[in-house]
């Protein structure tokens, strides 16, 4: 109790005992403690003086004139704030720490309002002093030169990050994604995909990439690292107060000039140079996991491509079925002619050699169909369960029957065969193979002539694809199936074998490099050198056209001149090399004429990479440039950056119905 007391004076209390009740949901509010000091007062008052009523002799608590002593209180302050009260739950009392936090929400949605007032005002003092509100709330904004510069920061970041894999001493990345896989590369387009970017600038980054392995299949780290170049020194530029679309135009003409002096710098080859086609796809592969078997793969990925391009020089790599299966070693990969697929015969009693195979492809299941609504059927006698079954397997069979009847010995399909159907199939001797991957179906459509059917019943003979021979052979413990003497003689498969998943993946992305770039050779027929040869040269020109554009553009120009450099001093930085000494050594050659020195990263001086073998098409160059080009204008033109509110922790933005950051269970008033 409160050491300093006071008589209370009370007067003629006209007050039932009875009704003198404490309100449970005041109970557990300390701000209603003095109510209840003041109404346990009062009830042992009452208690003492609960008499009659002298007068009508009712029972009743009637004192004339009372002294009491209670604690000094102020008057009772009303604290009890409209959450608290309102959200009480009959019967199940809320903690304080409940009400706390109810309070804490209380105020935090006065901050918020305040901080959304705030804004209004700044955007009507832009206006005018006129309320006009045209953005969502939540919205971000970030504009001038702090939209530029988090751009330029957020580009160069995506271009350091893989900076560290280029070129053949170039390091490997290893990614781990959500579900905990795990991928090692040193494939720029990989790294960037795999690396979950959020940022719009740097997003834009990753497409340069993602068009670059497109389109050319090799070149995705130094596209991104030339992009990100042009941003830096286009950052220098904005500090010296020019103009971002003068730099985007002394950009674009340099980039224009580059390619007219990259196709002066380029040499012909014809698509039967077989060695030629080896070294540029050497080079595609150099720092790669596969590098070791250079010698092997490069061989057969010539081959393959030399096979399945047209006379023409047209080249479909899709006609190269990649395979990938685990076991044996690297250098058991080879390359076969026709189809190989990864699966076995569904069933023991089907053969395993057919000759003169006529193949039915179906996209269809010999299966039961399950019904969609579930339904319930009454049986009452045994018979009735047989005539069940029977009209199940019957359905079955004459599945089967359609399938057997269209003339075909070989059967791909992509859903699944039933014991019953197999059962049949087998007995007719056909070989069938079942859940064909759909890529797998496509390749055997183009490598057999066939047409993939979406149900035996609409099958014709004239769907049928044709092979010489298709047989299950084992490879590495599983069985294989193999289709050879196609219908299609362009049709090749090459298996990628390895230690480990992790191994053949990054050979598959090595292989597909490779094979990429020989077809761009195959097309195209022209190659540059590699190892920064080709950028040097370019920079040393295009210094010397920036000095005839004249203007600020020329400071642009001579920018993105001294940009290109950064290819060359990447090889020589990963590579553990001076760069300013390397690239001051290949320059010297090229002022001596030396066009096609680059840097040769193992004995670390300028060497003639035509001579060494590094080479590259033609394409790989100009893609990069026109794409990293394309890139950092479009970054440098972006003046406002107008980010609405996300539904998932968006950055700047507010988080969701505006209540991030609240601990669970905060939303429910
Ligand atoms: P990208 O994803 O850009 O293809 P890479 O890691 O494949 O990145 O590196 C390509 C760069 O490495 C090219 O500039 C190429 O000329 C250079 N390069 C490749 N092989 C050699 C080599 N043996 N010596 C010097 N430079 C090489
Ligand atoms: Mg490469």
């Amino acid at each position: 109790m409160v050491s300093d007391m006071l008589n209370v004076y009370l007067v003629r209390l006209r007050a039932s005992c009875a009704r003198w009740t404490v309100p449970d949901r005041y109970i557990y509010e300390p701000a209603n403690q003095l109510n209840l000091i003041t109404t346990s007062v009062i009830q042992a008052y009452a208690s003492v003086n609960c008499t009659s009523d002298p007068g009508s002799g009712k029972p009743g608590f009637f004192p004339e004139k009372t002294t009491v002593t209670a604690p000094v209180v102020p008057k009772p302050e009303r604290r009890i704030d409209r959450l608290s009260v309102t959200k009480e739950i009959p019967g199940s009392p809320r903690t304080p720490r409940q009400m706390i936090t109810s309070r804490a929400r209380f105020f935090y949605k006065g901050h918020r309002f305040r901080e959304y007032s705030r804004m209004r005002q700044d955007m009507s003092q832009q206006l005018g002093g006129q309320q006009v509100i045209i953005l969502r709330q939540g919205t971000t904004r970030s504009r001038g030169e702090e939209a530029q510069g988090n751009n330029i920061a957020a580009a160069r970041a995506v271009a350091t990050s893989v900076r560290s894999t280029l070129g053949p001493k170039g390091m490997d990345k290893m990614l781990i994604d959500g579900m905990g896989d795990i991928t090692i590369t040193n494939d720029g387009a990989t790294i960037l995909q795999q690396m979950d970017i959020e940022h719009p600038a740097a997003k834009m980054m990753v497409e340069i990439a993602k068009t670059q392995d497109k389109e050319v299949g090799d070149g995705t780290t130094s596209a991104v690292v030339l992009a990100g170049e042009l941003l830096n020194n286009a950052g220098r530029l904005l500090d010296q107060k020019i103009h971002p679309t003068v730099i985007a135009e002394g950009y674009r003409q340099a980039s224009v000039k580059s390619l007219e002096l990259l196709a002066a710098m380029a040499v012909p080859v014809k698509p039967d140079d077989h060695a030629m086609l080896r070294q540029v796809a050497a080079t595609a592969i150099s720092g790669k996991g596969a590098e070791a078997y250079k010698d092997l793969l490069c061989g057969l990925v010539v081959s393959a491509i030399t096979k399945v391009a047209d006379p023409d020089g047209t080249v479909d790599i899709r006609h190269v079925n990649v395979q990938k299966k685990v076991g044996g070693k690297i250098e058991d990969t080879e390359l076969i002619d026709g189809m190989v697929i990864d699966k076995e015969r569904a069933h023991s009693g089907m053969p395993k050699t057919v000759k003169n195979a006529r193949i039915l492809l179906l996209n269809a299941a010999l299966e039961y169909k399950k019904t969609e609504v579930s339904a319930k059927i009454n049986i009452s006698r045994p018979d009735q369960v047989r005539a069940f079954i029977d009209e199940d397997e019957q359905m079955i069979h004459n599945m089967a029957d359609t399938a057997i009847g269209t003339g075909a010995n070989v059967l791909f399909c992509q859903k699944g065969i039933d014991d019953v159907a197999q059962h049949y199939l087998a007995k007719a001797g056909i070989l069938a193979v079942r859940r064909v991957k759909k890529s797998d179906m496509e390749s055997l459509a183009r490598a057999t002539g066939a047409a993939i059917v979406n149900s035996p019943d609409s099958a014709t003979p004239a769907d049928l694809g044709s092979a010489g021979l298709v047989e299950e052979k084992k490879l590495s413990g599983g069985e294989m199936i193999y289709v050879s003497h196609c219908r299609n003689p362009k049709a090749v498969s090459l298996i990628i074998r390895g230690g480990s998943e992790h191994i053949i993946d990054d050979l598959e992305r090595a292989i597909h490099d490779a094979l990429m770039v020989t077809s761009v050779v195959v097309q195209d027929r022209n190659i540059v050198s590699g190892g920064g040869a080709p950028e040097i040269e370019l920079s040393l020109q295009l210094h010397r056209y920036a000095a005839t554009a004249g203007g600020r553009v020329q400071l642009a120009i001579e920018a993105f001149a001294k940009a290109l450099e950064v290819i060359p001093r990447a090889l020589a930085e990963n590579a553990g090399l001076d760069s300013i000494d390397m690239i001051v050594a290949i320059r010297a050659a090229h002022e001596a004429g030396k066009k096609t020195y680059g840097l040769d990263v193992f004995i670390g001086k300028p060497v003639d990479m035509q001579k060494a073998g590094v080479i590259e098409p033609l394409k790989v160059k100009t893609q990069a440039i026109t794409s990293a080009t394309e890139a950092a204008v479009m970054i440098l033109r972006i003046d406002d950056v107008i980010a609405s509110s996300r539904s998932a922790g968006a950055p700047g933005g507010m988080p969701p119905g505006g209540m991030g950051g609240m601990p669970p269970g905060m939303g429910d008033y």
